[in-house]
Parts: structure tokens; C-alpha cells; sequence
């Protein structure tokens, strides 16, 4: 059978989305290329979030017309939000692709590989359903950490983003088919899940509200973390990206009661000012975001949190600005994701609002919040030192194979030697001796 090679581009849906294809195919008798170079079959996973990841993405493609020239038997395709996005007319810019498949087609790729050996080409499949797509379940073996995808879609509709177009309205897998396919990571020995989907606090809502039995004091999120929580096997649960519209307080009891549920939570705040926050159409005020915040940090004091947030929103002032750091301030994150704010073909946004803040302002800006987080970041860290940690052992570390690493309950690195006989999966405690704002350093106990 062929060999292929699968290159991902863009956020963790899209690694999942890259796996479970990776075991469809081998689960059919392809094998993986060693490289690029080697392949029969070159897929790429792409983004669309911002102009700049399609940019690198029809980039990389666009060099393998000569190759495709040079051996008109290799297969190219292209999944994921690029090609939902920009669908047929990615024939046109890049007329030696052999398919291109939409986010809800990824089941079918095999088939598409299929017909393009066939020497059938210029292939599409981009429609989209109102129903949950088939969803792929197969993941790597021997995972520490497992990435389950519990729905997909988006209905927030915020004005700067183009995942609703891309991945579509919410739709969410049934609780029973999550909990199996976690069982059967356990069984195969992975410690921690990742729960993932776009808006994951709106797991359940948009079918509880289609049959009528939409509550708002329920949260059936939480009761999906309830449920992963019974899996035997499993003692760390990790999910992104919630939604502060949607954390209720079912949703703050179920993180705050939960023992395996992480201390470290992902909240996206975006801004500080209410009146971008309205433009970027996120459905909560700067302090709502915050009395969440408060609610998870008045029952659970040690838990730390990052965030995304965007500087340069169209018309942002100094004063919009500073409203952000503040929040920042208030909050006190241990990692943010700072993001300049940049024009996306097919947003509300890019429809409707100028992009009136100068580069070199966005720039300053950014530079600004990052300065304050790493300031903030390494005095909590330093605030470690001489305490002890509960660490899942992840491994070798990247930069010194002959030191450890792993993770604590709030997301931090920890580095460490290890102890004769560890095993990534294990969970060690580890005690602090020293750090930096990035990175806990110490020794296992
Ligand atoms: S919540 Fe907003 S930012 Fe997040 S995926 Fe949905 S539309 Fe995009």
C-alpha cells in the first residue's frame, strides 16, 4: 500500500483531526513515509484563524507543483479549515491538488486517496451537515496525555473569527461514546485526556435547546466531567476552550469539586473593555468574565489560569487598553496567548470595522502585556520554591535528554532527574528548588 505523511497546521482540534485520520489509514494497510520526501501520499491539515496560517499553508503546497510534474503519482490532498473555507477554489490557486475535503469529510479521505490512485484529481467534498460528522476514534498507543474531541462547531459567531464557517454550527458526541472511547485510552495506559471543541461550556446546549429541554441552571458539560471522571485509569482531565457565557455555577461546582478535573484552566478573555468586548460580539462584560474568575478562585486558591487576548481590536483606545492590563493584573495568569489583532477575510469584523490601530501601536501593546505576564508569571513560580508538586511524568525533556519533564496539576513544566525505573504516566512528587517564569525545576521526593 502507499506510504503517506500528514502535516498539521494550526490549533489541537487539528493534531486530533491529523491523528485519528493517521490510524484510519493504517488501520487500512498504509504505511507512514519517513519524511516528506519518501511520501506517495502528501495530506496537510490546515488553518484558516488567521490570513497568515493559509498564507504558509498555500505556500508550502503551491512548491509541490514541480514535484507533482516530476511524479504524477503522488497523491496531495488538503483537509481541515482551509479547505472547508476556501473549498473549490483552492483548485484554482493550486490546480495540481489531487482532493480537497471539508471538516466534516474527514472519514472520507480514504476513499478520496483511493480515487485519486485511481488517477481521478480535482476532487472535492466540503459539504456540511446539521448532524454530528462520523467521527474517527482511533488514537497512538502508549499516549500519557490523550486528545478526546467531545464536539464540534462554533455558534458564538465572534466578530473576529472564522472557525463558525469553518467547523459549522455546535453539534456534540453523545456522553456514552466519549466515556468509551476515554475507557479504551485507559485501557491502553493513558493517564490524563484533553477535552477539546471550540466552545466546550456549550457542550449539550444546542440539542438540549432543539428538544426542548434546554435548563440554565444545568450544565451539561459538567456533567460530561462527571462522567470522565468515573473512567477508571485516568487521574488527570484537562478540556479547552470553555466560554465564560457558559460557566455557570453547575460548571464552577463540577471544576471545583472534581479531584481529577486540573487546576489549571484555559479562560479566553480577549479584552478588557466592555465596549470591544461588544464589538467582538463575546456575550460577557470584563467584570462578568471576572466573577467567574473569582467563583473558581474563592473555592480553589492555589489554581492558576491562562488566557487569550487579542491588542489592536479595531478602534481600541489607550483607555481600552489599559482596561485589558488591568484584567490581566487582576487575574493574574501564568501564560497568555497575545495576539495582534489582524483582518480575516470572511469575518464580521473584516466586513464591518477598519483596522484603525497602527501596527507600531499593536506592537507596543503587545510587548507591554507580555512584559507584565512574564514579571507576574516568574514571581508565582518563585513562590514554588521550597513547596511540593504532584508531577505526570511526561518524559525525556526537549532541550537535556538526560533531565525530565512533566507536568503539575496546573499546567506548569516541572524539569527534573529521574529516579531509576520512572516511566512517563507516572505521577512523582516533586520538591521546588528553583525556577524561572516559564519552568519548575526540582528534585523527586
Ligand atoms: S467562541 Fe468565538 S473565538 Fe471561540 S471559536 Fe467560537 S467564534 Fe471563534
Amino acid at each position: 500500500m502507499p506510504n503517506y505523511h500528514i502535516r498539521t497546521y494550526g490549533c489541537q482540534m487539528n493534531d486530533r483531526d491529523s491523528e485519528s485520520l493517521a490510524c484510519l489509514l493504517d488501520a487500512l494497510g498504509h504505511t507512514r513515509a519517513e519524511s516528506e520526501e519518501t511520501a506517495d501520499i502528501l495530506l496537510f491539515n490546515t488553518c484558516s484563524v488567521r490570513d497568515q496560517a493559509e498564507r504558509k499553508a498555500l505556500g508550502k503546497i503551491g512548491i509541490l507543483k514541480k514535484l507533482k510534474r516530476d511524479r504524477p503519482d503522488l497523491v496531495i490532498g488538503v483537509f481541515g479549515c482551509m479547505a472547508q473555507n476556501l473549498g473549490r477554489s483552492l483548485l484554482d490557486k493550486l490546480p495540481h491538488l489531487d482532493f480537497v475535503a471539508g471538516t466534516d469529510r474527514l472519514h472520507e479521505i480514504p476513499e478520496l486517496i483511493a480515487e485519486a490512485l485511481d488517477g481521478r484529481n480535482g476532487l472535492v467534498s466540503t459539504d456540511t451537515s446539521e448532524d454530528m460528522p462520523t467521527v474517527l476514534t482511533g488514537h497512538e498507543r502508549g499516549q500519557v496525555t490523550g486528545y478526546v474531541s467531545v464536539m464540534r462547531g462554533c455558534n458564538q459567531f465572534c466578530t473576529y473569527c472564522i472557525v463558525p464557517y469553518t467547523r459549522g454550527s455546535e453539534r456534540s458526541r453523545e456522553p456514552e461514546d466519549i466515556v468509551r472511547e476515554i475507557q479504551t485510552l485507559a485501557d491502553g495506559g493513558t493517564k490524563e485526556v484533553l477535552l477539546l471543541g471550540q466552545n466546550i461550556t456549550a457542550y449539550g446546549l444546542a440539542e438540549a435547546r432543539e428538544s426542548g429541554a434546554l435548563d440554565p441552571q444545568a450544565s451539561p458539560f459538567a456533567n460530561l466531567l462527571h462522567a470522565v471522571h468515573e473512567v477508571s485509569g485516568i487521574e488527570r482531565i484537562r478540556f479547552t476552550s470553555p466560554h465564560v457565557r457558559y460557566m455557570n455555577d453547575a460548571f464552577v461546582d463540577a471544576v471545583c469539586s472534581l479531584p481529577k478535573v486540573c487546576k489549571g484552566f484555559h479562560i479566553p478573555f480577549q479584552s478588557g473593555s466592555d465596549r470591544i468586548l461588544k464589538l467582538m460580539n463575546r456575550g460577557y462584560t470584563a467584570t462578568e468574565y471576572l466573577d467567574r474568575i473569582k467563583a473558581i478562585r474563592a473555592r480553589l486558591p492555589d489554581c492558576s489560569f491562562s488566557t487569550d487576548v487579542i491588542v489592536g481590536f479595531p478602534t481600541e483606545t489607550e483607555e481600552d487598553f489599559e482596561a485589558t492590563r488591568s484584567v490581566m493584573q487582576k487575574v493574574g495568569y501564568d501564560m497568555a496567548y497575545i495576539f495582534k489583532y489582524s483582518e480575516r477575510t470572511g469575518t464580521k469584523a473584516a466586513e464591518r470595522l477598519e483596522d484603525t490601530v497602527p501596527e507600531d501601536v499593536k506592537l507596543a501593546r503587545n510587548q507591554i502585556l507580555l512584559t507584565d505576564l512574564e514579571t507576574g508569571a516568574e514571581a508565582r513560580n518563585q513562590a514554588c520554591v521550597g513547596q511540593e508538586r504532584q508531577v505526570l511524568v511526561t518524559g525525556p525533556s526537549k532541550r537535556n535528554a538526560s533531565r525530565w519533564s512533566g507536568r503539575t496539576d496546573a499546567n506548569k513544566v516541572c524539569i527534573f532527574e529521574p529516579t531509576p525505573g520512572m516511566q512517563p504516566g507516572d505521577l512523582v512528587r516533586i520538591a521546588i528548588t528553583h525556577t524561572t517564569s516559564h519552568s519548575l525545576f526540582g528534585n523527586v521526593m
